[in-house]
């Protein structure tokens, strides 16, 4: 792990990442192999530096190679073995049949295009089914999906995916708000036009339903108007 330059292959499914034993194992190792990469990295933008004809040596620069090499590990956590969130599950003993929904969740992500960040916020309900999943998981798992290079449609249909096979409920609906900062900054220039993507699964595929999740993004105040969407 950590040296293939297929940097997107990790696939997004339960139990891509092995087993715990295999996690336990290999954290030594997988401390190398991040200095490992952290080293291959920085070389990599120290070469990319001097592709646009800068001096890495030039003191405006000097350590931006590593620097740079650090904020990329933490911007792309969601490639790492562990970063996969453990879900708290709760038996869904009421029979709850409504939309459990959280609002405005923040997102930061990397567009797989141009290496630019793509951010916003995620819109994230499901019906439960058997079992109800710890409220603040779902912040997690935005982000787990989010920190890889990405574009957003992905995004929003593998969280909405990633749900629906781990928690197994009745429905889900993910609407995502982003800015893309490769819209804003070139090409187009359009700064603060917002993109917006919808994933939906089981029930929530139901216009009706989907109508009641609008509703509640309405009732917590969130700016997106649904007749936008
Ligand atoms: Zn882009």
């Amino acid at each position: 792990m950590g040296t293939s330059p297929q940097l997107v292959r990790t696939p997004l499914v339960p139990g891509a990442h092995g087993t715990k034993d295999h996690a336990a194992r290999g954290r030594l190792e997988q401390r190398d192999a991040g200095e490992h990469q952290l080293l291959r990295t920085t070389a990599a933008f120290r070469a990319f530096l001097e592709s646009l004809g800068l001096d890495p040596e030039d003191p405006i620069l000097a350590g931006t190679d590593r620097r740079v090499a650090r904020a990329y590990r933490e911007l792309l956590a969601g490639l790492s073995e562990d970063a996969e969130p453990t879900l708290t599950v709760f038996p869904n003993t009421e029979g709850h049949s409504g939309i459990v929904q959280v609002t405005g969740l923040p997102f930061y992500s990397i567009c797989a295009h141009h290496f630019l960040p793509f951010f916003g916020v995620a819109h994230v309900g499901y019906v439960p089914g058997d079992r109800l999943v710890g409220l603040s998981k779902l912040g997690r798992v935005v982000d787990y999906c989010a920190r890889r290079p990405q574009l957003q449609e992905h995004l929003t249909e593998q969280i909405a995916t990633y749900l629906d096979q781990r928690i197994a409920p009745r429905g889900v609906m993910v609407v995502l708000e982003g800015r893309h900062l490769c819209m804003e900054m070139r090409g187009l220039s359009r700064p603060n036009v917002m993109t917006t993507t919808t994933a939906v699964r089981g029930l929530l595929e139901d216009p009706r339903r989907q109508q009641q999740f609008y509703s509640q993004l309405r009732v917590t105040g969130s700016r997106t108007d649904p007749e936008d969407i």
